[in-house]
């Protein structure tokens, strides 16, 4: 393997890897894990690491850019999703995702974290069941 031409192509080939992980996660409906998108990557024949996935993921999360989930058995799905702050209704059998607002939800955890006296608050709320088409399966 012959040695890497320097910082500037390095660079550009992170950025290239980035927009490709970025465009297969805005064409899935479904929350999807790393590895999942790793797999399907390769299988498109993209010479990309697990770990180089990992990070590229971890950075669009930072900046918003794609949602994140954490799933009943605590791994970290990713999807790209509205906008605006939302939560997420999961199907725990077909993986069909609703966007649901929950003003309650914000009024209530914004009443808890003034009451304690915190501020610069977050929350994650998700709901877990099974659409109507996986209950009439
Ligand atoms: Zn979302
Ligand atoms: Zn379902
Ligand atoms: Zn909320």
């Amino acid at each position: 393997m012959a040695a890497s031409p320097g910082s500037t192509s390095e660079g550009r080939r992170s950025t290239r890897q980035r927009s490709t992980v970025r465009e297969l996660v805005s064409e899935s409906e479904a929350f999807l894990s790393a590895q999942e998108i790793h797999h399907i990557l390769r299988g498109r024949g993209e010479t990309i690491g697990l770990s180089t996935v990992y990070r590229n993921l971890q950075t669009l999360a930072d900046d918003d850019v794609i949602d994140t989930l954490r799933n009943e058995d605590g791994e970290v799905l990713y999807r790209q999703c509205g906008p605006l702050h939302h939560h997420h209704l999961v199907c725990r059998s077909c993986g069909k995702v609703e966007e649901i607002k929950g003003p309650a939800v914000e009024r209530w955890a914004d009443r808890a974290a003034e009451e304690h006296g915190f501020t610069d608050v977050s929350h994650t709320v998700e709901i877990f069941g099974l659409c109507p088409a996986c209950q009439a399966r």
